[in-house]
C-alpha cells in the first residue's frame, strides 16, 4: 500500500500573502493574457475565465454576454448542428466559445459534419470526459490534432503531471484539471476518487508549461478569491460554472420555491442530466452528480463585473500589473480558517 505524505491542499486551505507594490489602482491592473498555443500556433488574447459546457451555463446567451469583454464559453454539446453553425459563423471574436464535445462515435461525426460547414469559424475546441486518464482518450485527441492541426484543443479533465505531460504530446494545447472539486459533483462521495484542486493545479501547471503548454483549472472555485489563488497556483484559464448559474442567460425557467425566484442548476452526470439526454440512469451506472435550486441572479454582467474585480483587487495586492505576473509574485500561507463568519457567511 502506498500512502502519499505530503499534505494537498484545496482552495479554502491557503491565502495568498500581500507584497510591497507601487500599484495605486485596480484600473491600473490588466487582466488579459496573451498565448501562442503549442499545437495550433493561435494567438489568443483575452480574460481566461472560461464558462463551463454544462448545458445550464454553457449557453449561446452566455456567449453574447461574454464576448464584449472577452471572455469565453465553452458551448454544451446538445446544440444541433445547424444552430452551432448558424452561430460560429456569426461571432467576431473566435476565443470566445469553444466548441465541446465528447469522445464517441457520435460526438466526432458530429464535429466532423460541423467543421465541414462551418470550420473557418471555429478555432477553440474542447473535448472533455469525467475521467481523462482513459488510453481511448489519449488515442482521441491523437487522432483529432492529426485531422485538425490548426484547432485549439483543450482537454481534460486530469489532476496529475503525467497525464497533462501525456495529453500535450498527443496534441492538446489546453489541459483541463480537476476531479471531483465541482459544485455538483458527487464523484468524490461515490467513488472516493479525486485530487484537492489546488495541488492538482500547481502540479500540472508546472507539468504543463515545462512543455509549452496551458492548463484550465475547472471546478472548485466558489468566490472571486479562489480565482486569484488558481491563477496564482499557475492556472492559465480558470472555468466556472456554479459561479456562473442562476443569471438571465443560463438555460432553464425560473421557479418560485418558498417565495424565492430560483433557476435550476444540475452537474453534467446527475440524474436530471441523464433523464433529459439519455433517457434516464443506465442499470450499470450511479449518477455522479447533483441538483440544486440557486437563488435567481440576474443578469451575468455583475457577476462578470464582481468576479474581475476581485481578481484586479488579488493583482493589487501582491503588486502584479498584469495577471501573468500573479504566479510570479504569489507566496500561499497555509491557514486553518479563512472567514471570519460570526455574522453569516458572505
Ligand atoms: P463548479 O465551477 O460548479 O465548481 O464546477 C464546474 C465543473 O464541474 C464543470 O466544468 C465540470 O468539470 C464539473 N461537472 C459538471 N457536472 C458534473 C457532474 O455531474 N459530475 C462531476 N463529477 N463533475 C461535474
Amino acid at each position: 500500500m502506498h500512502i502519499d505524505q505530503e499534505i494537498k491542499l484545496d482552495f479554502k486551505d491557503v491565502l495568498i500573502r500581500p507584497k510591497r507594490s507601487t500599484l495605486t489602482s485596480r484600473s491600473e491592473v490588466n487582466i488579459s493574457r496573451d498565448f501562442v498555443f503549442r499545437h495550433s500556433q493561435a494567438h489568443y488574447h483575452g480574460i481566461p475565465i472560461i464558462a463551463a459546457n454544462m448545458d445550464t451555463t454553457g449557453t449561446m446567451e452566455m456567449a453574447r454576454a461574454f464576448e464584449p469583454h472577452q471572455l469565453s464559453v465553452a458551448l454544451h454539446k446538445h446544440y444541433t448542428d445547424d444552430q452551432l453553425v448558424a452561430f460560429f459563423a456569426g461571432l467576431k471574436l473566435k476565443s470566445t466559445a469553444f466548441y465541446s464535445m465528447g469522445i464517441t462515435r457520435a460526438d466526432f461525426d458530429k464535429f466532423k459534419r460541423v467543421m465541414a460547414k462551418a470550420g473557418e469559424h471555429i478555432e477553440y475546441v474542447c473535448v472533455d470526459v469525467a475521467n481523462g486518464y482513459h488510453e481511448n482518450f489519449v488515442k482521441f485527441i491523437e487522432k483529432l490534432r492529426v485531422e485538425f492541426p490548426k484547432v485549439t484543443l483543450m482537454a481534460g479533465n486530469v489532476v496529475t503531471g503525467d497525464m497533462t505531460e501525456a495529453l500535450i504530446l498527443a496534441g492538446a494545447d489546453i489541459v483541463k484539471v480537476g476531479i471531483g472539486p465541482g459544485s455538483v459533483c458527487t464523484t468524490r462521495n461515490m467513488t472516493g476518487v479525486g485530487y484537492p484542486q489546488l495541488s492538482a493545479v500547481i502540479e500540472c501547471a508546472d507539468a504543463a508549461h515545462g512543455l509549452g503548454g496551458q492548463i484550465c483549472a475547472d471546478g472548485g472555485c466558489t468566490v472571486p478569491g479562489d480565482l486569484a489563488k488558481a491563477f496564482g497556483g499557475g492556472a492559465d484559464f480558470v472555468m466556472l460554472g456554479g459561479m456562473f448559474a442562476g443569471h438571465d442567460e443560463c438555460a432553464g425557467e425560473l421557479v418560485e420555491r418558498d417565495g424565492r425566484r430560483c433557476k435550476l442548476f444540475y452537474g453534467m452526470s446527475s440524474k436530471a442530466a441523464m433523464d433529459k439526454y439519455s433517457g434516464g440512469v443506465a442499470q450499470y451506472r450511479a449518477t455522479e452528480g447533483k441538483e440544486v435550486l440557486i437563488d435567481y441572479r440576474g443578469p451575468v454582467d455583475l457577476t462578470l463585473q464582481d468576479i474581475m474585480g476581485g481578481v484586479r483587487s488579488a493583482c493589487t495586492y501582491v503588486g502584479a500589473h498584469k495577471l501573468k505576473e500573479l504566479t510570479k509574485r504569489t507566496t500561499f500561507v497555509r491557514v486553518s480558517q479563512q472567514l471570519n463568519e460570526v455574522f453569516g457567511r458572505g
